[in-house]
C-alpha cells in the first residue's frame, strides 16, 4: 500500500474528488485500479470561508515499487506504516499452566488498568482486575446523585470505579505521546470491537462522548473475563504486602481479605489519594511533579463555532468547534485550556466529601448549548507547596475545600461573571449563559478559591484569549470552579523493565502514576506495562 498524504480538498468537495486527487498525485489514468481507504481525515481552519478537509489516504495500486520510485523525493508519497500490533512472545497459556503460576494482578479500571487486563488476558496470563468502585451501570447511578440530589459516594463517583475517571468525559482520543509502535492504533481498534464508532480510527481528533463509553468497558470487560480473567468490585487495595526484599507478595484489601500477588499493575489514577498514601507509608519510591489549577469557563457553543469555523460553522464533517490556547503571563505563569469539550457540559467530579472539583464532558453528538474547557496555571513544587510527594495533595485539598465553602456547602459549585472576574467584583446573578453545572452554582468571587498568582495570571489571559478567539472575554461567559485535577500531583517512578525504583513485583502505570494524561495515553502506557509484566513473569526484561 501506498500511503498519500496532505490531499488538501475543499469542505464540501463532492465524493469522486477524492479518488481524482489520489489518481493525479498517484499520476495514474482512470483506467488504472485504485483502491483507497482513508487513513486520516483532518481540517485546516485558518482560511476563514476557506476551510480544507486535509487527508491521508492509502492506495492499493498494482504497480506500487515503479510508483514509489516515481515519487523519489516527494515526502508526500511513501510506504503506508506498518500499524499492526506485535504482542511480546511470553508463551502465555504454557506460562499460565506452570505449577508456580500466579496471575498478574492490575488495580484499577481505568483506561490504564483495562487495556492492561485485556493484553495479559490476550497473552493468556488471566488477570486479576481489582477495582475499589463499583460496575459501570450502578457507578452511573451514583455519579448522577452528586449531580442530581448532590449525594456523594465516595468509592463510587466520577473519579471512582469501573471504566475509570474518563467514563463520564468528552472521550477524546487523541494525545500526543511519542508512539513509535502504533500502540494508540492497538487502543482505537480494541475501542471500535467494544462499540466505539470506526471513525476514530481515521477522523484526526476522535471522540467517543459518555454514553458509548459506558457500553465500552462492559464489552472489555466480557472479554477480558472470556480470556479467563476475573474482575473484583468494591474491592480497594489498603495495603501492599512486601517480603524482606521489598518485592511484593500480597494486596490486603479493604474489607480484610489477602490476596497473593507477584506481580501488579498499579493503574490507580490521580484521585487515589488515600491509596498514593498508604504506597508512601510503605516507603515506595514517590516524587512531586507540577501539575495546574484554575477554573472551567462556559461560552455559547455558537459563539466558538462562528470565531473557528466563520460561515463554513455547522458542517457535520466538521462538528461542534473546540480551542486550544495558551498565554504566558507576566507573573512568569502559563495559562492554558485544558480538557475543552464542544457542547458538552461542566460536571461535578469530587472523590471527597466536603470538596468541589470541576471537570467537563460532553455526549457523541456534542449538541449540547455550550462550549466549556478548564483555564489553568501552571503550579511549581517547591514554590507553591513543599517539594514532597504528598504535597500537592494538600493542596488541592485546601482549594477543593475552599470551592465547597464559597459554593454554600451543598456541592454546588462557586461561579462569577467574566466581567464580574475581569473588574475584581463578586457575581451577585449570572447573565445570557447559564451554567451547566449539577447540581448548580453559586454567583461569588472565585479569587477566594485560587492562589493569587492564578487569579493575577487568568485575568491577563482572558482578554489575550479574546484577541484569538473575538468574545471569548465576554462579560456573560461564566467561569466556575475549581478545577484541580488536571494530572497526578506525583510521580511514581518506574525503570526501563517498568518496575517501581524501589518495590519489586510493582508497575506504576498510568496517569496516577504519572505516565499519562488522558485517556489514549493511559491506555496506551496500559499496553507498555502488561508488556513488561508479561516479560517478567516469563524472566525476560522489558527494555523501555
Ligand atoms: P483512572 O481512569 O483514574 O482509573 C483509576 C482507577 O483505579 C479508578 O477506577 C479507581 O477507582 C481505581 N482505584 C484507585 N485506587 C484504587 C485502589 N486502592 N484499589 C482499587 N482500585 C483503585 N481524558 C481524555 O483523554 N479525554 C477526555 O475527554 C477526558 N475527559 C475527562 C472528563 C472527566 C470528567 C474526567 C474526570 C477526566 C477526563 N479525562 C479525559 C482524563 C482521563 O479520564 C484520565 O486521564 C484517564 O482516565 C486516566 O486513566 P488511568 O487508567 O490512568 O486512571
Amino acid at each position: 500500500m501506498i500511503r498519500l498524504t496532505e490531499v488538501r480538498l475543499p469542505l464540501d468537495h463532492a465524493p469522486e474528488a477524492l479518488i481524482a486527487a489520489a489518481r493525479a498525485r498517484l499520476g495514474l489514468a482512470d483506467a488504472d485500479a485504485l483502491d483507497l481507504r482513508v487513513a486520516r481525515r483532518g481540517y485546516d481552519a485558518r482560511r476563514r470561508g476557506g476551510i480544507m478537509l486535509v487527508y491521508s489516504l492509502d492506495c492499493a495500486v498494482a504497480d506500487e515499487a515503479v510508483i514509489l520510485a516515481k515519487a523519489g523525493e516527494d515526502a508526500r508519497i511513501g510506504p503506508s506504516p506498518d500499524t499492526s500490533y506485535r504482542p511480546v512472545d511470553v508463551e502465555g497459556p504454557r506460562l499460565a499452566r506452570g505449577e508456580a503460576f500466579q496471575r498478574p494482578v492490575v488495580i484499577g479500571a481505568g483506561p490504564c488498568g483495562l487495556m492492561a487486563g485485556l493484553i495479559l488476558a490476550q497473552m493468556g496470563l488471566r488477570p486479576l482486575i481489582l477495582e475499589r468502585g463499583k460496575a459501570v451501570r450502578e457507578r452511573t447511578v451514583d455519579t448522577f446523585a452528586l449531580w442530581r440530589r448532590s449525594v456523594l459516594t465516595p468509592e463510587s463517583n466520577v473519579q471512582f470505579g469501573e471504566g475509570g475517571a474518563g467514563t463520564f468525559s468528552d472521550g477524546k482520543l487523541y494525545s500526543q505521546v511519542s508512539d513509535p509502535r502504533h500502540l494508540g492504533r492497538k487502543v482505537l481498534e480494541e475501542f471500535v470491537r467494544a462499540g466505539a464508532p470506526e471513525e476514530i480510527l481515521f477522523v484526526s481528533k476522535p471522540h467517543i462522548g459518555t454514553f458509548r463509553l459506558v457500553s465500552m468497558v462492559e464489552h472489555i470487560r466480557a472479554e477480558i473475563e472470556a480470556a479467563g480473567g476475573e474482575y473484583r468490585f468494591s474491592a480497594r487495595v489498603d495495603e501492599l504486602m512486601l517480603d524482606e526484599q521489598r518485592s511484593v507478595r500480597g494486596l490486603r484489601l479493604s474489607d480484610g481479605e489477602e490476596v497473593a500477588a507477584s506481580h501488579v499493575v498499579l493503574a490507580i489514577g490521580h484521585s487515589a489519594r488515600d491509596t498514593f498514601s498508604m504506597l508512601e507509608a510503605a516507603g515506595v519510591e514517590m516524587q512531586s511533579k507540577p501539575f495546574s489549577i484554575g477554573v472551567r469557563i462556559e461560552h455559547p457553543q455558537s459563539l466558538i463555532d462562528a470565531d473557528r469555523f466563520g460561515p463554513q460553522a455547522g458542517s457535520p464533517l466538521l462538528g461542534a468547534a473546540d480551542y486550544k490556547l495558551a498565554h504566558h503571563a507576566s507573573n512568569g505563569r502559563g495559562v492554558y485550556s485544558f480538557c475543552m469539550c464542544p457542547g458538552g457540559t461542566v460536571v461535578a467530579a469530587t472523590s471527597e466529601e466536603g470538596r468541589v472539583v470541576t471537570n467537563g464532558m460532553s455526549q457523541y453528538s456534542r449538541a449540547e448549548r455550550n462550549a466549556n474547557a478548564g483555564i489553568v496555571v501552571d503550579l511549581r513544587p517547591g514554590e507553591d507547596y513543599p517539594d514532597e510527594p504528598l504535597a500537592g495533595v494538600a493542596f488541592q485539598r485546601h482549594w477543593e475545600r475552599q470551592a465547597f465553602l464559597a459554593g454554600g456547602g451543598d456541592y454546588r459549585a462557586p461561579a462569577q461573571r467574566v466581567g464580574d472576574f475581569l473588574a475584581g467584583r463578586a457575581s451577585t446573578s449570572l447573565g445570557s449563559v447559564t451554567p451547566s453545572y449539577r447540581p448548580g452554582v453559586t454567583p461569588t468571587d472565585l479569587s477566594a478559591c485560587l492562589p493569587d498568582f492564578a487569579v493575577e495570571a487568568i485575568r491577563e489571559a482572558l482578554p489575550a484569549f479574546a484577541r484569538k478567539l473575538p468574545g471569548f472575554a465576554m462579560e456573560d461567559a461564566v467561569l466556575t470552579g475549581v478545577e484541580t485535577r488536571t494530572s497526578s500531583p506525583l510521580r511514581i517512578p518506574r525503570g526501563q523493565d517498568g518496575r517501581s525504583l524501589n518495590t519489586g513485583g510493582l508497575f506504576p502505570a498510568g496517569e496516577g502514576a504519572g505516565y499519562a494524561g488522558g485517556i489514549l495515553s493511559a491506555a496506551i502506557d496500559g499496553i507498555r506495562i502488561a508488556e513488561a509484566v508479561a516479560l517478567s513473569m516469563a524472566g525476560r526484561e522489558a527494555t523501555g
